[in-house]
């Protein structure tokens, strides 16, 4: 097989993390795959490096901030080749811009256009360790771009596409993806698989385990995700492909988000044009508005409600009290004690009534819903927040996920 691993801050974050590192990619070699791996910078490196810029100028230029943090992940690369020489194993370390890694010009986010690798792949059929530095790259006009925090766990998936490994598997200090949070219900359960789709919906919730982009960039190109921790070299969690033979469970997980803010505009005219120019403001001041729900016109007024993040509520209110000046609308009103729980799982397209056993589990806790939303493998309830704990367990519970089960 051919894999690239990638470790992640942690699992590079000092001297000893470093051998680990090393010894978990002599052992796969030694199983006779073909290795290239991706490192992120140690942990607590890259914050460093950014309070560094800002102390020097507190409006640094973006070109040389991306060649300042792009260093981070220069000195794991580094180190860990250095390490795997003491073990024997030939290895070469490369900067993104060696690599091959060519991005678009934006600094701090670039995006990945490809990954120029043939000579990794040399290197990896003779039996050498490419060890590449994560989040970052190179643009047309050869300045090194970062691709955003947490950037190279997309660096990891993209090379994986590259280099057309079987798999890309990611360490780090969790385990895998759990069926619930462990803090809150003892009884969560590892998933050993998991699609795409589902891990995009855990990851927005608050699980960021992986950046976003690479679970996006290995939904499209197809490519098997291993996640798993360098600290215990137990089965992870596979994010992969639906497998549409499996049986499924009605769902595969319950995930909350505690930091949600509640805000209503009420008595708003009732007429086109009124939606946007309420979210028109809210989206110019970054504001990242989530649930939304419109009350039906009466006398030609309406409310509208919506979720923003809790770090937001002040500016969204104040935004809000301003709309209402100018929309004369009735008042504002909002509460920053909610928050949010979903059920997820690919198994809601194949089973009917989830969402009802869901509002029915709340009922009988006598948990009060304030606002749901839906996709095709998630429902979403707003409540509010002090029943988060009860609720997250109930409902792992009532849908038998502490059970065995085929996911
Ligand atoms: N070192 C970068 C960061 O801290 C990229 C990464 O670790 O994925 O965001
Ligand atoms: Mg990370």
């Amino acid at each position: 097989m051919r894999i690239v691993q990638k470790f992640g801050g942690t699992s590079v974050g000092s001297i000893e993390r470093i051998q680990a590192a090393a010894d978990i990619v002599k052992a796969e070699l030694d199983k006779g795959h073909e290795i290239a791996v991706v490192v992120s910078a140690m942990s607590g490196e890259t914050n460093r490096l950014l309070r560094l810029a800002n102390d020097m100028n507190a409006n640094p230029p973006m070109r040389e901030v991306d060649a300042l943090v792009a260093t981070g992940e220069q000195v794991t690369a580094a180190l860990l080749t250095i390490a795997l020489h003491k073990l024997g194993v030939p290895a070469y370390s490369f900067s993104g811009a060696q690599a091959g890694f060519r991005t678009e010009g934006s600094h701090s986010k670039a995006r990945i256009k490809d990954v120029q690798s043939k000579h990794l792949i040399q290197h990896m059929k003779r039996g050498e360790v490419p060890v590449v530095t994560g989040f970052q790259g190179i643009d047309a006009q050869g300045n090194v771009t970062t691709l955003g925090r947490g950037g190279s766990d997309t660096s990891a998936v993209a090379l994986a596409i590259a280099v057309q490994a079987d798999s890309c598997d990611i360490y780090t200090d969790v385990d895998g993806i759990y069926t619930t949070d462990p803090r809150i219900e003892p009884n969560a359960r590892k998933m050993r698989n998991i699609s795409y789709e589902e891990m995009l919906e855990f990851a927005s919730l608050g699980a960021k385990v992986l950046q976003t982009r690479s679970v996006e960039l290995g939904m499209r190109y197809n490519m098997p995700i291993h996640l798993r921790s360098s600290f215990d070299l137990v089965e992870g969690t596979r994010v992969s492909k639906e497998d549409s033979d499996m049986e499924r469970a009605e769902i595969s997980g319950v995930a909350y988000n505690r930091d949600e803010a509640k805000v209503t505009i009420k008595g708003i005219p009732d007429q086109p044009g009124i939606a946007a120019a309420v979210f028109g403001p809210v989206a110019e001041a970054d504001i990242n508005v989530d649930v939304i729900v419109q009350n039906i016109a009466e006398d030609g007024r309406t409310d509208l409600t919506f979720t923003v993040p809790r770090n937001d509520y002040q500016a969204t209110m104040d935004l809000l009290e301003k709309l209402r000046v100018d929309m004369k609308a009735r008042e504002v009103i909002g509460d920053d004690t909610v928050a949010k729980v979903s059920i997820i799982g690919v198994g809601m397209r194949s089973h009917t009534g989830v969402a009802k056993k869901m509002f029915d589990v709340l009922a009988q806790e006598s948990i009060n819903i304030q606002m749901i939303t839906t996709s095709e493998i998630k429902v979403t309830v707003v409540l509010e927040e002090k029943y988060l704990e009860l609720a997250v367990r109930a409902l792992h519970q009532a849908f038998g996920l502490d059970q065995a089960n085929p996911t």
